[in-house]
């Protein structure tokens, strides 16, 4: 038996953010992994799914550079050689990250971890058990790929994004259930590049939740690249032929090589010794205090995927981690601030979101006034050749901003500075009165702003 301070298990980005940040109070940490740390986001969700859209971006930009009378052949794309990209890039953060857990003292302990009493975990190591005891606990197992019936996943026709991003050459033709970020972000490096893609969204627009003048902006740009959409329909069983896989809805039918299911992500919470301890779940997800991450079990807390009615973000992970081992560490409390959160759909073009969207603002009779500026006049969107999309800002009528979209080129760097805005609650003649440089992508939101302050320059 061991006692540190903080047993984690899991090693994704809740787990590894609280591990790195319990240096900060001098606390001994244990980590238990089963993998190697780096969790879904490292090792087969943002870095890699990030890594295949910049290569797509860097093949599509030598494609259309002959629009800025730059000449070059065709280019071809090599697969095998991007996949290794793609690997190198997973194994360079994933070693840096084991670098720095030494570093920082963390004991990583492999092996399948399970709650097992208060204060304590049984670690099934490979070669035998060992218990570890913790002053506090932190389960960080995050969350697997769900799929639904007549779509039995077997990793060769049927795929989730665990498969799909390790494929050793390039579906032509591909089927995607799931028009959520995933299957969104999927979709627009796949055609970048080439492959015949289908896109089956069962509700009424894509990236569900999400405003809709987004969703439909980046309808219709993915849809000039060829994408075919199927929204609002409901796919039926998979017929598996010779020539791949076919999938029927409504009185059609899609053959495709490879059907990628990504109707989003399901906790992993079933075999982690939770039934010991006095948390409670919520359609498998743990509900915790928000303001502490604790569970009802006193001294365990639960961060990242896991916790029920919070994003699942890695960024939401490395918050939630933090403000687990603050109170675990000091009893005090430094909540995740869930209304700043940005979201990014890294399809090209990005769509970035942050607050709440403008019809959560109508559903929730807020007397609140929309303003949007589109990209089309801003210079160095048309110099770069991208000047499709949008800035949009929600704010109360005479009240703070406390949303904002961004669809566009570069719309995943430029969310931040509306997070700032949104967070610190800036009217938005506060924001507007601050100027940007020209020419920038970002003037698209400085407009944007000066609008919503009533007093619009172009
Ligand atoms: C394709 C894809 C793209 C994504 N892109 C983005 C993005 O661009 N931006 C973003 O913010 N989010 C993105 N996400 C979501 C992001 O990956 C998750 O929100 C994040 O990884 C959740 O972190 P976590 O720590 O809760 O869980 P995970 O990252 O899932 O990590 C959990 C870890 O726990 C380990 N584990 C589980 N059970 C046990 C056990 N019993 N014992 C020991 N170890 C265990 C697992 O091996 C794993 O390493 C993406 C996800 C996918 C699938």
């Amino acid at each position: 038996m061991t006692l540190h301070d903080l047993v984690i298990v899991g090693g994704g980005p809740g787990g590894y953010a609280a591990a790195l940040y319990a240096h900060n109070f001098d606390l001994s940490v244990a980590l238990v992994e089963k993998e190697r740390p780096g969790g879904t986001c490292l090792i087969r969700g943002c870095i890699p799914a990030k890594q295949w859209l910049h290569i797509a971006e860097v093949y599509s930009t030598v494609s259309h550079a002959a629009e800025f009378g730059v000449v070059a052949s065709q280019p071809e794309l090599d697969w095998g050689a991007a996949l290794d990209r793609k690997n190198q890039t997973v194994e360079g953060l994933v070693r840096g990250l084991g670098g720095l857990l030494k570093k920082r003292g963390v004991e990583v302990v492999s092996g399948y971890g399970r709650l097992s009493g208060s204060g304590s975990v049984d670690v099934d190591t490979g070669d035998g058990r060992r218990t570890l005891e913790g002053r506090s606990l932190i389960l960080a197992s995050g969350s697997y790929a769900r799929t639904i019936p007549g779509y039995d996943v077997d990793g060769e026709k049927i795929v989730t994004s665990d498969h799909a991003l390790d494929w050793d050459r390039q579906p032509q033709r591909v089927a995607i259930i799931g028009g959520g970020v995933i299957g969104c972000e999927f979709a627009s490096f796949l055609a970048d590049v080439g492959s015949e893609v289908h896109v089956f969204e069962m509700m009424d627009q894509i990236i569900p939740g999400s405003d809709p003048d987004s969703a439909k902006a980046l309808q219709r740009q993915l849809q000039k690249r060829g994408i075919k959409f199927h929204i609002g329909v409901k796919v039926e069983p998979a017929e598996m032929v010779d020539s791949g896989v076919v999938v029927p809805f409504g009185g059609e039918r899609v053959e495709v090589d490879v059907v990628l299911v990504a109707v989003g992500r399901g906790p992993n919470t079933d075999d982690v010794g939770l039934d010991r301890t006095a948390a409670k779940l919520d359609g498998g997800f743990v509900v915790v205090d928000p303001a502490t991450m604790q569970t009802a079990e006193p001294g365990l807390y639960a961060v990242g995927d896991i916790v029920a009615d919070t994003p699942q973000l890695a960024h939401v992970g490395f918050a939630e981690g933090i403000a687990a081992v603050t109170h675990s560490a000091t009893g005090n409390i430094q909540p995740v601030n869930y209304q700043a959160i940005p979201r990014v759909t890294y399809t090209h073009p990005e769509v970035a979101e942050v607050g709440i969207t403008e019809t959560q603002a109508s559903e929730q009779g807020l007397d609140y006034e929309a303003t949007k500026h589109a990209f089309n006049g801003v210079g160095r969107a048309i110099i770069i050749g991208q000047n499709q999309g949008h800035a949009k800002v929600i704010s109360l009528k005479d009240g703070p901003i406390i949303g904002a979209s961004v669809v566009g080129p570069q719309a995943g760097e430029m969310i931040h500075e509306l997070m700032y805005s949104v967070g610190w609650e800036a009217l938005p003649s506060e924001a507007a009165a601050l100027i940007h440089a020209h020419p920038t992508l970002s003037e698209v939101v400085g407009e944007t702003l000066m609008a919503a302050a009533g007093k619009s320059l172009h």
